[in-house]
């Protein structure tokens, strides 16, 4: 169902109550916090400057860090209202607390198109477990619902769900913001009816993260194409040496479910035929937790049986190549999970390989191509094609269950076209 956006909302003279994410990167400098990382708000300036424009009075809600219901000084957002006011170019009030008199009485003060933040929603436990006195007191200086935080919007929080159904209930309208727009709009719509061939990628760590999506996907996709870690359970399930790798011996069963599926639903489902393979071995340094750093030795790429000391830690060149030609051909790309642990240079050429064959996909063949998943996204900007696809989802864990075709109760509280 199609949801209401702030482009279809009138929001002159009314007061816009929107939910953004500005959870952050900060740092300790000098006895002050300092942000080390503003791409998330950023990311949020043009819906307030489309809703600046049209005469709303905006006041921003957001989290920032885990406080667990107490005022922690460290996690205010008083540092991002001064950073907010800088990249708008215009005044940001910024009221200590997300409830109460204060925060009426600056709500009260707005012009049409001024700009108000609220301190962390979070300071309150009644947030996270969606408190309806709590919404009800959120919802005190809400005329309009807006929520640009997709990336909060699979969790039914106070600020991401409650807030909404008050106002809604009200008769106000809740809308999504352009980012939220852009998500729906290539996680959904995009996906619902892919152009095809629409070719899946998915890797990553675990079998269990990503079976929901296979499910679904395995439904619309033409090819399939597995690989990080993912592919020693498939390997496993085939009575294959996996040595070291990292598996689930209690997901072999789905994997073979997956895999019949396919073949039943006449989905191409390739798994990897070479991979990248070292023997981990402890150094004298610890890490954090205190356990020995491992380093890799005898790296190698072997094509049948994982040697028993070794571990596998990406796909291998063959394998790679042979991906790169089948997104090459494209018409849809939707890519999930890394296809090796590509944090480490040694194991990243697999992964960049195939990051490299979506932008070609994109930019010469005119292929769609979105990049759902954190690490996914890391891994993109890593190899430097971040600004080469069609889309990167900001989502995180709300993008793999939307993936998965769950319905997000952020969204689900949004009005209808
Ligand atoms: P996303 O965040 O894009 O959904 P995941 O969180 O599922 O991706 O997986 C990413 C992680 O999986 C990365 O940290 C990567 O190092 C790890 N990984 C991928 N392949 C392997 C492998 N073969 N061995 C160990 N870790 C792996
Ligand atoms: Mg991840």
């Amino acid at each position: 169902m199609a949801k209401l956006t702030v482009r279809d909302v009138d929001v002159k003279g009314k007061r816009v109550f929107m939910r953004v994410d500005y959870n952050v990167p900060l740092e300790e400098k000098n006895g002050k916090m300092v942000i080390t990382d503003a791409t998330r708000i950023v990311e949020t300036l043009p819906t307030l400057k489309l809703l600046i424009q049209k005469g709303g009075r905006l006041i921003l809600t957001a989290h920032l860090g885990r406080p667990k219901g107490k005022r922690e000084a460290s996690m205010s957002l008083r540092p991002v209202a001064d950073k907010l006011q800088e990249l708008l170019g215009q005044p940001v009030a910024f009221a200590d607390d997300c409830i109460g008199e204060q925060v009426e009485k600056i709500a009260a003060g707005l012009k049409d198109g001024e700009v108000a933040l609220l301190e962390n929603v979070r300071y309150y436990n009644e947030e996270e477990a969606n408190d309806p006195a709590f919404a009800e007191k959120l919802a005190k200086v809400a005329d309009v619902y807006v929520n640009d935080a997709f990336g909060a919007a699979h969790r039914a929080h106070a600020s991401t769900e409650g807030v909404a159904r008050v106002v809604a209930k009200r008769g106000g309208q809740c809308a999504a913001g352009l980012l939220m727009e852009r998500e729906l709009k290539f996680l959904g719509d995009e996906l619902e009816k892919p152009a095809r061939p629409f070719v899946v990628i998915l890797g990553g760590a675990k079998v269990s993260d990503k079976i929901k999506v296979i499910d679904r996907l395995l439904e619309k996709a033409d090819t399939i194409l597995i690989g990080g870690a993912m592919a020693y359970t498939f390997r496993l399930a085939h009575g294959q040496k996996v040595g070291k790798s990292l598996v689930e011996p209690d997901r072999q069963e789905m994997a073979l479910a997956a895999e019949a599926k396919a073949k039943q639903l006449k989905v191409n489902f390739e798994l990897p035929s070479d991979v990248v393979v070292a023997k981990p071995v402890p150094t004298d340094k610890l890490n954090k937790k205190g356990k020995p750093v491992m380093d890799f030795v005898n790296i190698q790429t072997v094509t049948d049986a994982i040697p028993d000391d070794s571990e596998g830690f990406s796909i291998g060149e063959q394998t790679a190549a042979h991906y790169a030609q089948i997104i090459l051909g494209a018409k849809t790309i939707l890519w999930n999970g890394p296809m090796g642990m590509f944090e480490d240079a040694r194991f990243a050429a697999g992964t960049n390989a195939v990051a490299k064959a979506v932008a070609e996909a994109t930019q010469k063949h005119g292929a769609k191509s979105i990049i759902g998943g954190g690490d996914s996204v890391k891994a993109l900007n890593q190899a430097k094609l971040g600004d080469q696809v069609s889309f990167m989802s900001t989502g995180g864990g709300a993008s793999l269950e939307f993936l998965e075709g769950a319905v997000l109760p952020g969204v689900a509280a949004l009005s209808d076209k």
